[in-house]
């Protein structure tokens, strides 16, 4: 990360060249390559190679042009992480600021695993059978996530918009540098109270279970705590709702116990909560 040549100011200083971006999918493959081998997340051989085709195919190319043709991003600087399913890029919209643009890997065998956090979902009435479709829709899922608990008062990465298979939200972070999770950073008895009144708050208010939440999915930065990765999050509706809030809390209550705080253990949550 230390490599990216950052220079949005994020204070509308719009440089000159900001709208005057790639706007061919050639192009688009040739600056997403660059940034790829100066990440410093850069896989090896054959893995390597089957990721860029992941990521680089031509709808995802078409896509990134898709939201800088909408001017919802303007270009994009650096990798910030590699994951199996999704690549996170630090971007930058056309006023300057900072985003973070989530690019979900279609070519992935992961979005099998996807189909039970979307089947049972009564926001999604009809769950498609392709596998390009199921990923747009995850990405859909994602950002209306994170609308519904950003507007029940839980601090989450502003969604901006997306397209497709990728989601462009509010960067978290000084750019270049991501903002550490609560895995990285020492934590206290504000930060396990947090948590707890966020799932509570979660359930109540926004209706919603995270489903895959974790010390690896929420930010810890300057003062405070930012919940993310919101793709998985299911209605309390959902028919394995409760499942999956047993498993969120359990490993949060897991966490802070290794790290020393311990209050009360998962059942006796799940109790309080309901
Ligand atoms: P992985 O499987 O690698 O955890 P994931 O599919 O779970 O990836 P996320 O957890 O949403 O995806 O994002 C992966 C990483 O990208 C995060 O751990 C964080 O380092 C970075 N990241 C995600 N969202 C943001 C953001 N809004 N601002 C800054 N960095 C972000
Ligand atoms: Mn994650």
């Amino acid at each position: 990360m230390t490599s990216l040549d950052y220079d949005g100011e994020g204070d509308g200083n719009k440089p000159e060249h900001a709208y005057d971006v790639d706007v061919e999918p050639q192009k688009t493959r040739e600056k997403l390559q660059r940034l790829e081998r100066e990440g410093m997340h850069v896989r090896k051989d054959a893995d390597q190679r089957k990721v860029m085709e992941e990521v680089f195919d031509r709808a995802t190319l078409l896509a990134v042009e898709e939201l800088v043709s909408r001017k919802d991003l303007a270009d994009l600087k650096g990798v910030i992480n590699s994951g199996k399913e999704a690549r996170v890029y630090l971007g930058v919209r056309p006023d300057g600021s900072p985003v973070a643009v989530k690019i979900y890997l279609t070519a992935t065998s992961e979005f099998r695993r996807r189909l039970g956090y979307i089947s049972g979902d009564i926001r999604f009435a009809r769950v498609p059978s392709n596998s390009r479709a199921i990923i747009y829709l995850w990405t859909r899922k994602e950002f209306k996530n994170l609308q519904l608990a950003g507007d029940a008062g839980i601090r989450v990465p502003t969604p901006v918009a997306f397209y497709r298979n990728i989601l462009v939200m509010e960067f978290v972070g000084d750019p270049p540098e991501r903002a550490p999770t609560l895995a990285e950073s020492e934590v206290d008895e504000d930060d396990y109270d947090w948590t707890f009144r966020m799932i509570s708050i979660l359930r109540a208010k926004a209706n919603l279970v995270h489903a895959d939440l974790s010390e690896y999915n929420i930010f810890k930065w300057r003062s405070e705590r930012i919940l993310f990765d919101m793709g998985s999050a299911v209605l309390l509706s959902h028919p394995q709702a409760k499942e999956f809030l047993r498993r969120d809390i359990t490993n949060m209550v897991r966490f802070f116990k290794k790290r020393g705080i311990f209050k009360r253990d998962a059942e006796s949550w799940l109790e309080a909560l309901e």
